[in-house]
């Protein structure tokens, strides 16, 4: 095992981090930037080094300053968290050229996923199924017309490099066709630095599903069951649970093969997730994998009772899994909510400002990965994700209840947070069915709006 890692994130990851590392017994480094000062992670880590100025990239994407830093302090690793760095094939190269270990797959792999389009194409190869679309890369808009005509209208454009929800853009008509792949390609260029695009039949009112893998460098895979985020916002998840409501042991096995069929095929080791999208004829379909830990992690760690982040430094040292595919059993029901500092009302506008009053709930399945203390300030530089509340039931009902008393003891004053949104959310009736699709939260905004 490690003597001494360094964790290069911020926020609730890096605390999430920091104590897997606790656990460990491994010493650990933050790094942070002037405006993190006063962050949690930077004030519990063993150390925090000051990397740069609030602008992520000259902080936490600064590469050199990151390595640097590892050097300076004798980490011998260093965890990406999400976000930032942690899908960055070039910092995964770079560590490894400074001989310091990557906390996640090799960067080939990083390469072969992290390019969507090529991934499809890998995947397709491999027989997984792929959503329908273009056979990799938009080469120009005559190629793209045709892959439209092919997949029939209404058709993405999405950014090969993308993230985090952005760079998706949606084509209802031909007409619309080349402004549009035009504009992706530029939005593509902006947040990316890569204007490649390609195009996905857009399929209407899916569920994403995903599934959890974890994988050591000897090559033992195994999956620990799925994920259903289909509570969107812009493409962006909110809320999600573990088991999906509309997941069946055998569509979960047949899923969770394909998963582990498509890390096999790029060589991957560490903790990584396959996302799907099932149809309403319970068809799923590949759409692409985070070669990362993901912020919705904690939820199968309570359903499994596996770490995921413990595992994944176990497994960058050099230590083999030591459990089967028939050791992982789900039990029970978990539900994560992102709580943000935002305003729900102010069309979700973010809402940094000082914490002067914080109660957290607790009690039996609660479980909180903040960030924030009481009388910590937000600043406006970064994502404004503050915590996640996680409950865990033995089944879906007693989860929902968990949650619901749970949001309601949780106080943060100072700032605006999502708080209140989540629990109308949750007392829907069609999140207590478990019958929502991707598409539930947009229609209900609209319906909410009037
Ligand atoms: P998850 O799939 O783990 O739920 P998200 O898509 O919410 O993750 O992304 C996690 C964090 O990483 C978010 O803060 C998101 O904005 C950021 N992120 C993810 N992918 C990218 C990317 N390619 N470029 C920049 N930020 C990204
Ligand atoms: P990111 O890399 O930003 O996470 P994804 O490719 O994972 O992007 O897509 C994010 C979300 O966009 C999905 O969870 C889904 O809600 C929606 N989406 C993506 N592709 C499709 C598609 N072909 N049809 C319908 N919805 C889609
Ligand atoms: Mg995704």
């Amino acid at each position: 095992m490690f003597r001494k890692i360094l964790i290069a994130n911020r926020g609730e990851i890096a605390v999430r981090i920091i104590r897997a590392c606790r656990e460990l017994g491994v010493r650990c480094v933050a790094v942070y930037s002037t405006a993190d000062r006063e962050s949690l992670h930077a004030q519990i880590a063993d150390e925090a080094v000051c990397i740069g100025s609030p602008a992520t990239k000259d902080s936490y994407l600064n590469m050199n300053a990151v390595i640097q830093a590892a050097i300076n302090t004798g980490a011998e690793a260093i965890h990406p968290g999400f976000g930032f760095l942690s899908e960055n094939a070039e910092f995964a190269r770079l560590c490894e050229k400074a001989g310091i270990v990557f906390i996640g797959p090799s960067y080939k792999s990083i390469e072969m996923l992290g390019d969507k389009a090529a991934a499809k194409e890998t995947m397709k190869n491999a027989g997984v199924p792929v959503i329908p679309g273009s056979d990799g890369a938009v080469r120009d808009i005559d190629d793209a017309r045709k892959v439209a005509e092919k997949c029939g209208y209404p058709i993405l454009v999405k950014a090969s490099a993308g993230g985090g929800g952005r760079g998706i853009r949606r084509v209802d008509s031909p007409d619309e066709l080349e402004s549009q792949i035009i504009a992706a390609q530029q939005e593509a260029k902006n947040f990316f630095g890569d204007d490649t695009v390609y195009i996905e039949k857009f399929l209407v009112n899916p569920h994403h599903v995903e599934i959890q893998i974890i994988a050591d460098k000897s090559g033992h895979t195994i999956y620990l069951g799925e994920r259903d985020c289909s509570m969107q916002r812009r493409n962006q998840k909110i809320l999600e649970e573990c088991p999906s409501p509309i997941v069946s042991p055998e569509l979960r096995e047949r899923m969770g093969k394909a998963a582990v069929t498509a890390a096999e095929q790029c060589g991957y080791y560490n903790a990584g997730t396959i996302e799907f999208l099932v149809d309403e004829n319970r068809d799923f379909y590949f759409m692409e994998m985070n070669t990362r830990i993901q912020v919705e992690h904690p939820i199968t760690e309570e359903v499994t009772g596996f770490d995921l982040v413990k595992a994944q430094i176990e497994i960058a040292s050099g230590m083999e899994l030591d459990v089967r595919q028939e050791d992982i059993v789900l039990r029970g029901h978990a539900i994560e909510c992102r709580i943000n500092a935002e305003n729900p009302e102010q069309n979700f506008r973010p809402s940094p400002g000082t914490i002067n009053a914080l109660y957290v709930p607790g009690g039996p399945g609660i479980r909180i990965d903040g960030a924030v203390y009481q009388g910590y300030t937000i600043t406006p530089y970064y994502d404004s994700m503050i915590s996640k509340l996680i409950v865990h039931g033995s089944d879906r009902e007693e989860a929902i209840r968990k949650m619901r008393w749970a949001l309601s003891e949780f106080i943060v004053s100072g700032v605006d947070t999502n708080i209140d949104f989540q629990l109308e959310i949750i007392k829907r009736p069609e999140f207590i069915s478990g019958n929502y699709d991707n598409g539930f939260l947009t229609r209900y905004m609209e319906k909410r709006k009037k």
